[in-house]
């Protein structure tokens, strides 16, 4: 029904999370009602996207080796807080509180989308346990199976290792979050609760 150009890129916006046919032809519209140097700018901004890598550290969006938290000597390192995606630390970063470090794993372990331990980025945290100047792992995953099932799944790991579980404190924050929250939603006040009042695992 319309040029190849312009259906191309409903498409493209169609696969974008929770968009539909509609809202991803509005989008199309919108961008053709924007002049040449809206235009131009809007393709840098996309191309732009490119020079993101993950921080070799904790696994966070950074345009260097290392992000703007992991790169911060100020930052305390006996702290580690595990969260399932970037948009969790920008969340527990939001409430400006927290002072420690971060480790992403890149999502949870999920049977039904095929999501195992081996795709997280669990290794590496199991790695960067090894550095004795941590002291303590914060569990912050959402408060879902998927987010329960992956906590338990490394506890376990770390629990075999008497040399790990002996020099790290492992806690979780607090189930200020109602059932099925998802960190990345949660209230400044809530997720600055939840993380005060962690408990011991
Ligand atoms: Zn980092």
């Amino acid at each position: 029904m319309y040029p190849k150009e312009i259906q191309d890129l409903v498409d493209a916006f169609s696969q974008f999370p929770s968009i539909g046919p509609k809202t991803a032809q509005r989008f199309v519209f919108y961008l053709l009602r924007r002049n040449s140097n809206g235009l131009e700018q809007f393709v840098t901004q996309l191309r732009n996207l490119k020079h993101i890598v993950p921080c070799s550290v904790c696994g966070n969006f950074s345009t260097q080796k290392l992000c703007p938290v992991c790169s911060d000597a100020k930052r305390d390192k006996s702290l580690v807080t595990v969260v399932s995606e970037p948009q969790d630390l920008m969340a527990i970063e939001g409430i400006g509180e927290y002072k420690g470090m971060y480790h992403i794993l890149g999502g949870l372990i999920d049977t039904t989308k095929n999501i195992s331990p081996q795709s997280l980025r669990i290794k590496q945290l199991l790695k960067r346990l090894e550095d004795p100047q941590v002291k303590e792992l914060i569990f912050a995953l959402d408060a879902t199976m998927e987010g329960e099932s992956t906590t338990l799944y490394i506890i376990n790991i770390i629990k075999k290792v008497p040399k790990l579980s002996k020099q790290i404190k492992l806690t979780k924050i607090a189930r200020g979050l109602p059932l099925g929250a998802e960190i990345e939603y949660a209230d400044e006040v809530t997720l600055s609760d939840a993380l005060k009042s962690r408990k011991i695992i």
